[in-house]
């Protein structure tokens, strides 16, 4: 037997993969894991189709086709008027989750101290941890649903080199205002922090909220790297493909370490992407939308419930609060519904470090409506 030192000692399979496992094999209903139950459009099909018909099989260039990153600036532009050179301020990765990667690996080195806000998402802290950083945490009220800006402010100190937002909120729903963003810009002037805004679900925004990225707000723009996935927006989770946004300086310090992670990206996603773009210019437009009526579907039919519907203005996931139902601790009662109601759900503990008892399990609603409806009819029944 070979003996070796883990890296990750207290980290097992992530709650995503035990849930959906779980729905799998009692059959439930996952409304666990965020996927969507659609394909993605047949012309983004037939476009990736097309371009592995054309002989685009082999390397991408490292930081992305350079047309393919022409069209994620001009979408940029247009929807969120951000200005970013193609050349030096986008890299495409394969997904959010290595962008985050490889941002942390990038700029935090050993004792470095990192910021984030629970609930987080999983990948966050493991990742600060591989590169020797330590973790901080700061809790947002999960009554209020508001991030405590003068306790993380408190947090900030000359061995803090990172602070990562998330905005559309997973699992919570929330979107940033102007004002938590100047809370953030205040906070990190004096400080040498980078900002890691995690913004996967920039297009679902609701109730005619306006997403704020960022690369929008001039305090912070020029510290900061803007993380996207395509998976969400163009319902192709299963293809892994992203990007990250930042400066010059920092783009080209992202790229000497992803060069050596990833290399470049899926060739064939990146043409068929960039076809898609240029062919369909209303689709974000249309998802949020789109998402907006399943939520209001979701909470249409737990009205009466016993349930009760947090606010939900961005992502497409619902928090739903169980207290008055069971004594239960929200992994044993997502367990629990899983089993017995055949309804899967993700316990917002597991965004949390100790948080046993938070009462709130998460929906994802990029279901089709009649999944939507059984789930809540099931639900309802509780
Ligand atoms: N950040 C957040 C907040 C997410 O919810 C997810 C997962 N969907 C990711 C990052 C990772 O995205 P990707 O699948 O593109 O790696
Ligand atoms: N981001 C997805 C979620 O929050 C899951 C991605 C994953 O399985 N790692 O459900």
């Amino acid at each position: 037997m070979i003996s070796f030192q883990s890296k990750l000692p207290n980290v097992s399979q992530s709650i995503f993969s035990v849930m959906s496992q779980m729905a799998t094999t009692e059959n439930a209903l996952n409304l666990a894991q965020g996927f969507p139950e659609f394909n993605p459009p047949s012309e983004l099909i037939e476009a990736v189709h097309s371009a592995m018909l054309n002989n685009k099989n082999q390397y991408a260039p490292m930081p992305g086709y350079l047309s393919f990153r022409e069209q994620i600036a001009k979408k940029e532009f247009d929807l969120h008027a951000i200005q970013l050179n193609p050349e030096s301020d986008i890299t495409v990765v394969p997904g959010a989750t290595v962008g985050l990667f490889v941002a942390i690996q990038t700029f935090i080195n050993k004792g470095d101290e990192v910021i984030i806000i629970e609930p987080a998402y999983d990948s966050y802290e493991p990742a600060i941890t591989l590169a020797g950083g330590k973790t901080i945490r700061v809790a947002m009220d999960l009554n209020s649903l508001q991030i405590p800006w003068d306790e993380l402010k408190a947090k900030v100190n000359h061995n803090t080199k990172m602070i990562i937002v998330n905005t559309p909120h997973n699992p919570l729903g929330t979107v940033f205002t102007q004002e938590d963003w100047q809370n953030l810009s205040n906070i990190v002037q004096q400080s040498n922090a980078i900002v890691i805004s995690d913004e996967v679900y920039e297009h679902m925004v609701f109730d005619g909220k306006q997403h704020i990225s960022v690369l929008n707000i001039e305090g912070l723009k020029d510290r900061a790297i803007k993380v996207s996935s395509f998976g969400k927006t163009y319902h192709c989770t299963g293809w892994k493909m992203g990007y990250l946004s930042a400066n010059a300086e920092i783009t080209a310090e992202l790229r000497k370490v992803y060069q050596f992670l990833a290399f470049a990206c899926n060739s064939t996603a990146q043409m068929g992407i960039e076809t898609f773009m240029k062919i369909e210019n209303n689709w974000e437009f249309e998802l949020a939308k789109f998402y907006e009526q399943k939520r209001n579907l979701f909470r249409t039919h737990l009205q009466g419930s016993k349930w009760n519907i947090l606010p939900c203005s961005g992502s497409y996931f619902q928090v739903l609060n169980y207290d008055g139902h069971t004594t239960l601790n929200d992994m044993d009662y997502a367990v629990q519904l899983t089993k017995f109601s055949k309804i899967a759900s993700i316990p917002i503990s597991a965004f949390c470090e100790n948080r046993e008892k938070t009462n709130l399990l998460r929906f994802c609603f990029a279901k089709n409506d009649d999944t939507i409806i059984q789930a809540a009819n099931i639900l309802c029944k509780l």
